[in-house]
């Protein structure tokens, strides 16, 4: 089952309709999304671009570059587990700290 993200129209508010999806890359697609509002008929084109790494593919493809979220590229570089996908955060305590004095 696939879902399309919703989307109002920029126009006049009302609940818009996804008519078609073109991937132009693994990383972006384009949307065309038409007016419920029959007093406005707009039909527009959206992008869907994927930005950031939240937890690193067990199986990744060599021609995807996405980036780490800052807040997992800290965790890595202070050797920490990645956080779970659905706990992106920049909170302070993500931050490496330096190791305490002896
Ligand atoms: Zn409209």
């Amino acid at each position: 089952m696939s879902r399309v993200v919703s989307m109002a129209c920029p126009h006049c508010g009302a609940p818009a309709s996804c008519r078609d999806t073109r991937t132009l890359s693994p990383l972006y697609r384009e949307l065309t999304y038409q007016c419920r509002n029959t007093l406005c008929g707009h039909v527009w084109v959206c992008g869907l671009e994927a930005v950031r790494t939240l937890s690193p593919s067990a199986t990744p493809a060599p021609e995807v570059r996405l980036p780490l979220s800052p807040h997992v590229r800290r965790r890595a570089l202070c050797g920490l587990p990645c956080a779970p996908a659905n706990e992106e955060s920049d909170d302070a305590d993500d931050q490496c700290l330096p190791a305490p004095a002896r």
